[in-house]
């Protein structure tokens, strides 16, 4: 009966989703804390996390509470009218930076991203006229799949059959100062960057190399962007992944974990910025809409407290110690160790996806960040008990 189900619903999907997904063989229909199950009654550890986005895990009380509440109140308006939810947590995501005093809600992170390069233009173009419109980018970059956001992303594979996308991108290498310097000049009106690469690697900024993108775009009068769209929201142990470096920027998309599952995507920027956008200038049906925005006020409160903070750095400083030992055990197979906080990055030799289709077998989820890297996102609400389970399931795969 259930085998009978999983067959049925994978050959559906087979049929009639279009095959841009190369998807596993079991069809999950709940979860519960950081657990997923299966029609077969299965139960899968979840280190991805619906890609960095289930950051209270599966169930939450709270979260299911508003969308009930939310849901029968009001869905949906337009932003053609005021509602109550969006302008309380624009306030709160304001109240949570130094750097930024409004917000536009979209649906997606890359929604935000073609926002953000929106604005940046916009902003160029009212201060310094036309010709002021290029963006840098780096190398290892993910910003999304729409014609601007794959615009600025590295990957050729994402890019290449979809041209002409947006035009006017160049690309500097990561972490080197002087590949950014050599690539800025006055035409430039924004640099992207993510703290932390995500889908590209897994990369860490260096604190100083985020310094000095800030002082090569303040000498260039360039916009200095970060995308927290991954690394954001508690993923580092605190709440935004740059705050611990002390650079700040002038604007910052953030989406994944912010509502809880729902779709939704957000532009943080600071007043310079919102100044030279005026009515008209962007929109959304859907962006901000109530039900989603009450979502994220919740999962923003719970996560931006003292408690949740420090118990994502205290289950960090485990997963480091225990990812270093199990390295030091394989190091003919694991060869790095990438990224920070619950966003890490191991470096096989071997295929990162054949690792991936290996700890489905242990009951394992993991996703990859290019072609030798295994990304591990769990749920933020995990115990050091879970990451001794990823790491002796890993040492089966990797074996
Ligand atoms: C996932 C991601 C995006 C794109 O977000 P979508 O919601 O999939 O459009 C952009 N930037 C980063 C860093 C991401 O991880």
């Amino acid at each position: 009966m259930a085998a009978d189900t999983t067959d049925a619903v994978v050959q559906a999907d087979r049929e009639y989703i279009l095959q841009t997904y190369a998807r596993p063989d079991f069809v999950i229909t709940r979860g519960e804390g950081v657990y997923l199950y299966d029609t077969e009654g299965q139960q899968y550890l979840d280190f991805v996390a619906g890609i960095a986005v289930n950051a209270l895990g599966y169930g939450d009380p709270d979260v299911i509470q508003v969308i009930a509440a939310q849901s029968a109140q009001l869905i949906h308006t337009s932003n053609l009218y005021h509602t109550a939810p969006a302008g309380e947590l624009a306030r709160m995501l304001v109240e949570s930076s130094s750097a930024f005093d409004k917000v536009f809600f979209s649906n997606s992170g890359t929604e935000a991203v073609e926002g953000a390069i929106k604005f940046a233009r916009r902003h160029a173009r009212e201060h310094f006229g036309e010709g002021k419109t290029t963006i840098v980018a780096f190398d290892g970059s993910f910003h999304g799949r729409t014609m601007g956001a794959v615009a600025v992303t590295s990957r050729e594979k994402y890019r290449e059959p979809f041209m002409p996308v947006m035009p006017g991108v160049r690309f500097a290498s990561y972490n080197d100062s002087a590949s950014l310097e050599a690539t800025m000049g006055d035409d430039v009106c924004a640099v992207i960057l993510e703290p932390i690469q995500g889908e590209g690697g897994m990369r860490v900024a260096d604190d100083d190399f985020l310094a000095a993108a800030r002082a090569l775009c303040d000498k260039h009068h360039a916009l200095l962007i970060f995308d927290e769209i991954q690394c954001g929201m508690g993923r580092t142990g605190t709440l935004w992944a740059h705050e611990s470096t002390g650079v700040k920027p002038d604007m910052m998309t953030i989406a994944k974990p912010l509502a809880g599952g729902l779709p939704i995507g957000a532009i943080l920027l600071n007043q310079r910025i919102a100044d030279s956008i005026h009515v008209g200038d962007h929109g959304t049906t859907f962006g901000g809409n109530p039900l989603a925005t009450a979502v994220a006020g919740v999962v923003l409160r719970k996560v931006n407290t003292p408690d949740f903070l420090a118990h994502v750095r205290q289950v960090s400083n485990y997963l480091d110690e225990s990812l270093q030992d199990l390295a030091a055990d394989m190091p003919d197979t694991i060869l790095e160790l990438r990224g920070r906080g619950l966003m890490r990055g191991i470096r096989i030799n071997g295929s990162a996806s054949a690792a991936r289709e290996a700890a489905h077998r242990q009951h394992l989820l993991v996703v990859t960040a290019g072609d030798d890297v295994i990304r591990l996102l769990p749920p933020l609400v995990i115990e050091t008990q879970h990451v001794d389970a990823m790491i002796s399931a890993l040492r089966e795969v990797l074996r």
